[in-house]
Parts: C-alpha cells; structure tokens; sequence
C-alpha cells in the first residue's frame, strides 16, 4: 500500500517532466477557416492568412444579419400573440 503511493508519487513528476517535450504539439487553437493550427490566444481565432481573416469577417457579418432578422421576426411573432391581448386588457 505504502509502496504503490510513494512510486505514484515519485512517477508522476517525471511524467509531468517529459510531457512538454515527448507530447509533440503544444496547446494550441485551430483557424475557423482552414483549421490550421494557431495560438491558443488567437483573437479571433485564425491564422494570419488575409484569406481566411477576410472570410471569417464574412462569416460574422452574416451571422449578425442572420441575428438581427431572428430577432425581428420573433419581435413580430410574440408581438401576433402579445399584441391582441394587450388590446384587450385596455379594451
Ligand atoms: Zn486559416
């Protein structure tokens, strides 16, 4: 018992030891684009390519249009429900 936890402990900061080294890539983020790998702190996550940058500019820009009309037609939608029965009550 005591032997298993005194190797556990002695093993375990070798193998921490040669992670860094023998793991091969170190942490690292993928491009949204081409999924090549980029730093983990990439802000926003591409690589440095202008394709790809230009591209995830596209992607967000139709994102926020995409956004901005679900939020229009839920307003309408809840606005079909909400609105008849606001009239009502002041009715
Ligand atoms: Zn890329």
């Amino acid at each position: 018992m005591v032997d298993a936890k005194a190797a556990k402990s002695r093993a375990k900061p070798a193998a921490a030891q040669s992670m860094p080294r023998g793991g091969g890539m170190p942490p690292h983020a993928h491009c949204r684009i081409c999924q090549c790998p980029v730093e983990l702190k990439a802000d926003p996550r591409v690589c440095k390519d202008s394709e790809c940058v230009a591209e995830l500019e596209r992607r967000e820009t139709s994102e926020r249009r995409m956004r901005t009309w679900m939020l229009i037609f839920f307003g309408l939608f809840a606005f079909t429900f909400i609105g008849p029965i606001l009239l009502r009550a002041a009715g």
